[in-house]
């Protein structure tokens, strides 16, 4: 039963946490509002929480004052106000996958896409006009100002592979021309191997790239063991090697390391290779990106590291002086970026509030060797997800079951009332479905990683003076 007092009700929409250094917040996820209060208000917060009605006028004054006390009139208007100005800047930015090959020179343990059958390999000439075509009727008409091309695999560097790689590169150099109005970027995630043989022979080709990211699996011993050659031999050395040679004609790079629990100490080891090569000393060098290992349901992958327990740990080796900061971007913290936007932004301009999980069918599509388009780059190259395709012609289809884009902080049940519903806005949702033995409307239930701990490990780190860096580099805010 709802509980009311005063004719106000006590609002979903907030956090209640005492830090380890005994400072007491209130945070209104709705408002934005942050309150650090003192015990008495503290502990008539309590009461109300436990339905006391004998509350102190002072104290009912500030929770009125600070909306953690409201009616549902005021606060359905909240809502909506902020669903509006969501709205406006939802289709800003378009972010593409392109998987120009599933084909790859290494053999990683743990690849993702072993899924994927033999023969649908490498797209060819004729795909990537029609991608390019599709993407055009993507964003005609459409409010679209920014578009990130993300060029993926497989390896999308394989020698053998070069001239479709130079078809798409002049292929998007055109697209940018003739779309002059937008802002364009073109990324690439590359294993670095084949690397040095583009920058003997094909440097200006490597120059379009805005930047490029280099997957380093830690120490030389972790990465040897899991990212190796057909032959069993590890591929560490070839990748410092394309690092270096990259560096050297000035062509701007991120590293990217995939952290878990038992291999984050591991960026102690990055943080002395960047020191040892100079790296930081270098203008082209970006940083690392750390990036979360998530199971996603997938099986043989048990282990999912969650946005609190990597602030944790990067919290430890940043006190322990073992990495420098300045040198990471842990960029991929969904949750975490919309936290620090609630607590950063200054009052008049609290502009934070999520209403999907992600951009999946609204502002990112991967488009794949066989001509299909999917929703989101995990999920692609898993028929049943395929929401479209670009070849042989150009469709999107309408939701299947509703079961993308329709499982916002709207309809989820679970989500509706939930304290964190505006900052993680009904979590990942291939990952629901993933975990779904039936994929009907009425058994998705959304994949809830408890973000309201990450609220927790955030102010703790926010009262070590650590500061997470996590700024966006491929996708941008919805
Ligand atoms: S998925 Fe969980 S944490 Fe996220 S909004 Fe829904 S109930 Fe809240
Ligand atoms: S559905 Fe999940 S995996 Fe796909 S983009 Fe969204 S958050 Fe990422």
């Amino acid at each position: 039963m709802m509980y009311y007092i005063n004719k106000m009700k006590l609002t979903n929409y907030y956090i209640k946490y005492k830090s380890s250094h005994n400072n007491k917040y209130l945070v209104n996820t709705l408002t934005g509002k942050i309150n650090v209060i003192q015990d008495n208000l503290y502990e008539d917060f309590t009461r109300i929480e436990n339905g006391e009605l004998n509350i102190h006028n002072k104290s009912l004054d500030f929770f009125i004052q600070n909306q953690y006390l409201c009616n549902d009139r005021d606060e359905f208007n909240l809502i909506n106000f902020a669903f509006e100005k969501f709205q406006k800047h939802i289709q800003k930015h378009l972010a593409i996958f392109l998987y120009i090959t599933y084909d790859c020179n290494l053999m990683c343990t743990y690849c993702n896409y072993k899924y994927i059958d033999e023969g649908k390999n490498t797209m060819s000439e004729i795909k990537i006009d029609y991608a390019f075509e599709a993407i055009a009727k993507l964003i005609k008409d459409s409010e679209q100002e920014e578009i990130t091309f993300i060029l993926f695999g497989g390896e999308p560097f394989l020698n053998k592979n070069k001239e479709i790689l130079f078809s798409f590169l002049d292929k998007y150099s055109r697209f940018k021309l003739q779309n002059s109005s937008k802002k364009h970027k073109l990324i690439t995630f590359t294993n670095g191997i084949e690397i040095p043989l583009f920058i003997t022979k094909h440097i200006d080709y490597l120059r379009i790239f805005d930047s490029i990211y280099i997957t380093l699996g830690g120490s030389k011993l972790s990465h040897n063991r899991a990212r190796i050659f057909p032959n069993n031999k590890g591929s560490y050395d070839f990748v410092i090697n394309g690092v270096n040679k990259l560096l050297t004609e000035n062509i701007p790079v991120w590293l990217v390391f995939n952290s878990s629990k038992s291999n984050v100490n591991e960026l102690a080891d990055i943080n002395s290779l960047i020191k040892l090569n100079k790296w930081d000393q270098c203008c082209s060098f970006l940083g690392c990106c750390v990036s979360r290992i998530k199971s996603r349901g997938m099986i043989g992958i048990i282990e999912t590291y969650t946005e609190q327990e990597l602030i944790y740990d990067v919290s430890r080796l940043i006190e322990e002086k073992q990495i420098d900061q300045s040198l990471f971007n842990f960029e991929d913290m969904r949750i975490l970026k919309n936290i620090e936007r609630l607590f950063l932004l200054p009052d008049e301009n609290k502009d934070f509030h999520q209403f999907y999980g992600c951009g999946n069918r609204i502002n990112q599509y991967s488009f794949t060797p066989d001509g299909k388009i999917y929703p989101c780059s995990p999920s692609a190259g898993k028929e049943k997800y395929f929401i479209g395709e670009f070849y042989p012609s150009f469709s999107i289809k309408n939701e299947h079951g509703h079961l993308w884009t329709y499982n916002n902080v709207f309809h989820l049940e679970k989500c509706k009332t939930c304290s964190m519903a505006f900052l993680c806005a009904g979590g990942c949702q291939y990952s629901a479905r993933e975990k779904m033995h039936n994929e009907k409307k009425e058994n998705y239930i959304p994949d809830c990683m408890d973000a309201v701990q990450i609220v927790y490990a955030y102010i703790e780190a926010v009262e070590k003076n650590i500061n997470i860096t996590n700024s966006e580099t491929i996708y941008e805010r919805l």
